[in-house]
This record gives structure tokens, sequence and C-alpha cells, in this order.
């Protein structure tokens, strides 16, 4: 479509970043196109609407800076998920496999309830690891998934594969 033309216009491909061999996918251009950076938090709010989703997690940090305006867009209040030891109040933990170690994320545990059904939003799906973990976080809570919605989705590694038994019946959708 016109929008995807126009996002993936905006999104600049840096070679042997943040290591060599890895292209990373610099999203800094859609953020500073108010017509682009509208449009996808506008393609994302819908999302948010057609799932029914009652709260917008972000995943850090990326997913902050998308996640905050499609929660205000559609209504509903924002979750940070944080990289471990970042937030100051009673969190829910959960690991995750890096390529090389293992990384944890946290959110507030007060933040999700049992009547919540949640949208996870970031701009990139790579290996899926971030967002399985984040999955495993709200179901934790006591919460519902409600889907995962990502500007980006890089195939070739597989995310969608791994998360999809993870997600069950809630949608993974790739702008
Ligand atoms: P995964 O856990 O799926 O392997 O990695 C996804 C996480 O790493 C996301 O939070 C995403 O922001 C970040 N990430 C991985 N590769 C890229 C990339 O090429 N571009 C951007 N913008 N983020 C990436």
């Amino acid at each position: 479509t016109d929008v995807q033309e126009l996002l993936l216009s905006r999104i600049r491909d840096v070679a042997d970043y943040p290591e060599p061999g890895v292209m990373f996918k610099d999203i800094t251009p859609l953020l500073a196109d108010p017509v682009a950076f509208t449009a996808l938090t506008g393609a994302l709010a819908d999302i948010a609407e057609r799932t029914g989703a009652t709260k917008v997690v972000g995943l850090e940090a990326r997913g902050f800076i998308l996640g905050s305006p499609v929660a205000v867009r559609a209504g509903l209040g924002f979750i940070p998920v944080r990289k471990a030891g970042k937030l100051p109040g009673a969190t829910l933990r959960q690991a995750y496999d890096l390529e090389y170690g293992s990384a944890e994320i946290e959110v507030h545990a007060e933040d999700l309830t049992g009547g919540d059904r949640v949208l996870v939003v970031d701009d990139v799906l790579a290996t899926g690891g971030t967002a399985e973990a984040s999955v495993q976080l709200i179901r934790r809570a006591g919460a519902e998934v409600a889907g995962l919605a990502v500007l980006m989705e890089l195939g070739f590694l597989g995310g969608r594969g791994r998360l999809e038994p993870t997600l069950g019946e809630a949608p993974l959708e790739a702008l």
C-alpha cells in the first residue's frame, strides 16, 4: 500500500551496526517525518482498536516512542516494559536468551491485572526473543495478550515461527 511504501522509504539501512555483518534498520528518519510518523501511529492504533486492547505495552526503548502515541490515539493507558533495574516499584522479571548470554526485562506488577487485554508494540521483530519474553511477562501478571504489533519484521531471522506457538490466537501484525 501507499502507507507501507512511505514507511519503508523512511527506514535507513546502516551496515555493520552495532557489529560487523549486521544490517541495522534505523527508524529515526521515519520519526523525524511527521507524515510518516502519524501514518505509523495511526496504523498501530487501528490494530489496538481491532484487537480490543485495553492497554498498550511498549518495549524499551523504541517501543516507548511508538507505543506512547498509539496509546493516546487509541484512548488507552501505556505500560513500559523495561530492561531490568530501571523500574522503582515492585516488578515481575523475565529472563530470555540472547545470541551470547541472556537479558532480563521487567514490568511494574500493579500495572497489569486480570481484566486487561494488552497490545505489545515494538519497532522491529528480529529473533523474537524480546517479544516472547514480554508475552510471558504479561501472562504472568495475569493479563491477556491481545496481539503483538511491530513496524517491521525481519523475516529471515524466524521470529514469527518462534512466536506463533506462544501467541496462540493472538495476532502478530507487522506493518
Ligand atoms: P529480538 O529480540 O527480536 O531479536 O530483537 C528485537 C529487539 O531488538 C527490538 O526491541 C528491536 O528494537 C531491537 N532490534 C533488533 N534489530 C534491530 C534493527 O535492525 N533495527 C532496530 N531499530 N531495532 C532492532
